[in-house]
């Protein structure tokens, strides 16, 4: 098997196995690669890195960060950018990152008070308790509705209290498409779109948008999702291919939040390459130089 996994989830952010533990699942299942890319944060990193070494397993640090993309799409909207190879030490992502954070730990407090205005007895400090200390987001609200018996899954919890427009709904404080980007560029990060399929758009609203965001910086498609059903995989290879982003896959695997999501095979049938790593690694390598070369020009 010659299998990676570029777009998971730990107890960084909102998933459920730590990054060490990833790590190993990872090896177990005989995964060549696994990318950590936990929601604005990159305190799993690290650990990740360590564990990928002492298991003879390729890790790439990443990150997944939201933008705003109402402008972009003309509604209200999210896009969800992963950065692969991001410098886990670089002072303007970690700067960038608690700016998210902090609107974080804004927001928090607001989705508490909403379900306590709705009559549910919610603490952020029951909350929190689900997150194990690090970043809180939606699904650990979801795990405490969960336990509370307000609900009977998640998908319920989302549905009825913590989607957009639901009744307990707080919006996300986002980067501007732009900023977004370059931060991630910044950083050493290659610039990858998540989960297009999950945007729903017609194809050639879908080309436009990503047109636009080649413009800003993003340089890679995760055409291969554990949500994208065959034809879709195919059809944003082919959408990749012409419009010259690099093609990345991953499952989005967060443990018990998404316990459907299998770390490298998604919902069964997801398989990315290993001959995808080559091709990212090139163009990241790429961008990179260009980086490089730009600062060396500023310098002289
Ligand atoms: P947040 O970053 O706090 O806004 O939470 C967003 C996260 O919630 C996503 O990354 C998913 O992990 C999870 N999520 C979003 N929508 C759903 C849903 N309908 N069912 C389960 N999990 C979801
Ligand atoms: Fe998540
Ligand atoms: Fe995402
Ligand atoms: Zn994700």
């Amino acid at each position: 098997m010659n299998l990676i996994d570029l777009h998971t989830h730990s107890t960084a952010s909102d998933g459920s196995f730590t990054p060490r533990e990833l790590v190993a699942l990872a090896h177990k299942a005989g995964l060549k690669a696994l990318a950590l890319t936990d929601h604005d944060t990159i305190a799993g990193l690290d650990e990740a890195l360590a564990a990928g070494q002492e298991l003879g397993l390729s890790v790439v640090p990443g990150v997944e960060i939201s933008i705003n993309g109402d402008e972009l799409l003309g509604k209200p909207a999210s896009l969800h950018v992963l950065g692969l190879w991001v410098d886990p030490g670089h002072p303007g992502l970690l700067e960038g990152l608690k700016t998210l954070q902090a609107a974080r730990a804004r927001r928090n407090p607001l989705i508490v008070a909403k379900f306590n205005d709705l009559g549910i007895p919610l603490t952020l400090e029951e909350v929190a308790a689900h997150a194990g200390g690090q970043l809180i987001g939606r699904p650990h609200f979801a795990q405490a509705l969960l336990e509370r018996g307000i609900v009977r899954n998640r998908g319920e919890a989302f549905a009825r209290y913590l989607a957009a427009g639901a009744a307990a709904y707080v919006p996300k404080y986002r980067f501007e498409p732009a900023k977004g980007i370059a931060l991630l560029r910044a950083a050493g990060g290659l610039p990858v779109l998540a989960h297009p399929g999950m945007l729903k758009l017609p194809q050639f609203d879908l080309e436009s948008l990503l047109r636009r965001l080649m413009g800003l910086g993003l340089e890679g498609l995760e055409a291969l999702y554990s949500e994208h059903d065959t034809a879709t995989r195919l059809a944003l290879t082919r959408l990749a291919a012409r419009l010259g982003l690099v093609v990345s896959g991953g499952s989005d695997f967060h443990g018990r939040p998404k316990p459907e999501i299998a770390l490298g095979t998604g919902l069964g049938n997801l398989r990315v390459p290993t001959a995808l790593l080559a091709a990212l690694r090139q163009r990241r390598d790429r961008v990179l130089a260009v980086a490089g070369g730009r600062q060396q020009v500023i310098m002289v």
